[in-house]
């Protein structure tokens, strides 16, 4: 059987649902047919989303909760932080994933896609499909980040959702970052979100080049926990996540008619993981550039943050160790607001340089500058 579309989604994750949720909602895409493909049904609490923002947000009515502080701790600096005016918040998936009802949505396996030259072709286990232009969050097929010549580095972790008898947390204060664990050569630490006074969401973390069993992740959680004086509580259930960490520049696998979002197409932040902020930005982005512009190739993903990602991850890959000593850096001598802007990317160019003179050590981001100089130029020549 086939079939055609003006637009083919393909995965309905948080970017592929965010893009069918913006045509969606947009008079000007009223007329086009919009398929989105996806081999799960996409019902369940599978993710959960952090992200900060100025006061109130488009995401508010979906909010599993928020905080107004964020707690920073290592062996050299720790600080219990009041964010405002930002907020940091917490979607989760299920919520989300059932935002977007209209649009037409296929449960199916995608085997392959290409460009046609004057639109695109997938082949699924149920049928082949055409459109004038694909959206693809499945990464393209030949391409392998981890062996390109980009650092390349996982942001890895287990969760546990626990409960415990009584109340222990401080649900006003989310734990961003505490590096106070054993670091093992690595750039490790925990994630604690306190949602009640006797529930949280606690990570074990890792900015390294290679996972850990299981029982290594549930290990520090529980050595974590007796640490923090908790041995009595409940776990109600677990996360898991591998989110890639590299400036690998996906967008050039883009052509006229098919573009690569989402982490498949470079929108998760190199130097965080952090994909979800981006992306609600990003989309906008895209549904007024698919207003105005028919070459998908053209559509533009790299700012300079991406030069400051690549010297970051680079400095950690070299160095997998001084995580903490980096971000204690940026912590201790910025303000809070300016590190948030930084790190989301909306900094202006004098605050990225206070930024980027106050961290240290400063010798590896020399290093690493040095090194990186040939393909900085050659990425800023390109485009
Ligand atoms: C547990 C976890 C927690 C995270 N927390 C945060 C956070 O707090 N803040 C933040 O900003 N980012 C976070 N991230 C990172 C990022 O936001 C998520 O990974 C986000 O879901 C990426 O969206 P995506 O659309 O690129 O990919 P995905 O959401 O992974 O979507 C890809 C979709 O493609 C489908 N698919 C893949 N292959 C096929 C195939 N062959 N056929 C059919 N369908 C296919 C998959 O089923 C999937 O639904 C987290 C990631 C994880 C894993």
């Amino acid at each position: 059987m086939e079939h055609r579309y003006d637009y083919i989604i393909l995965g309905s994750g948080a970017s592929g649902l965010l893009l069918a949720y913006r045509l969606d909602r947009d008079p000007y895409f009223s007329e086009k047919s919009i398929l989105i493909i996806d081999r799960e049904a996409k019902d369940t609490n599978d993710r959960t989303w952090c992200f900060w923002e100025e006061g109130p947000g488009e995401w508010d009515s979906i909010l599993s909760h928020e905080w107004g502080s964020i707690l920073f701790r290592s062996q050299e600096y720790g600080s219990d932080i009041a964010i405002e005016p930002y907020r940091y918040k917490m979607v989760r998936s299920a919520a989300f994933y059932s935002l977007s009802d209209k649009v037409y949505f296929l449960v199916t396996q995608v085997t392959s896609w290409k460009e046609t030259g004057q639109g695109a072709e997938v082949i699924t286990d149920a049928g082949r499909y055409e459109c004038r232009k694909l959206f693809s969050s499945i990464p393209a097929m030949d391409v392998n980040p981890k062996t390109s010549e980009y650092p390349y580095l996982h942001q890895h972790f287990v969760g546990w959702f626990i409960q415990t008898p009584g109340p222990v947390f401080n649900p006003e204060v989310a734990t961003f970052m505490d590096f106070t664990i054993d670091q093992k050569g690595n750039t490790r630490f925990m994630y604690v979100l306190p949602y009640a006074a006797n529930k949280a969401l606690v990570e074990y973390t890792l900015f390294s080049a290679s996972l850990l069993t299981s029982e290594e992740y549930e290990t520090g959680i529980r050595e974590y926990l007796t640490k923090q004086g908790l041995s009595d509580y409940t776990i109600l259930e677990k996360e898991t996540g591998d989110i890639p960490m590299t400036c690998y520049p996906f967008w050039r696998h883009n052509s006229a008619h098919i573009m690569y979002i989402g982490s498949a197409g470079g929108w998760t932040k190199a130097a965080t993981g952090y994909t979800f902020m981006n992306t609600v930005r990003t989309t906008l982005r895209l549904r007024d550039f698919l207003k105005k512009h028919d070459d998908l190739s053209a559509f533009r993903v790299r700012g300079r943050h991406w030069f400051y990602d690549l010297i970051f991850l680079d400095v950690l890959w070299h160095n997998n160790a001084s995580g903490s000593n980096v971000f204690s850096s940026v912590f201790k001598n910025n303000d809070i607001r300016t590190v948030l802007r930084f790190l989301d990317e909306t900094s202006g160019i004098l605050e990225d340089l206070g930024v980027l003179f106050a961290t240290s050590p400063k010798i590896n981001f020399i290093k690493s500058a040095i090194r990186n100089f040939p393909r900085i130029i050659h990425e800023f020549v390109r485009k």
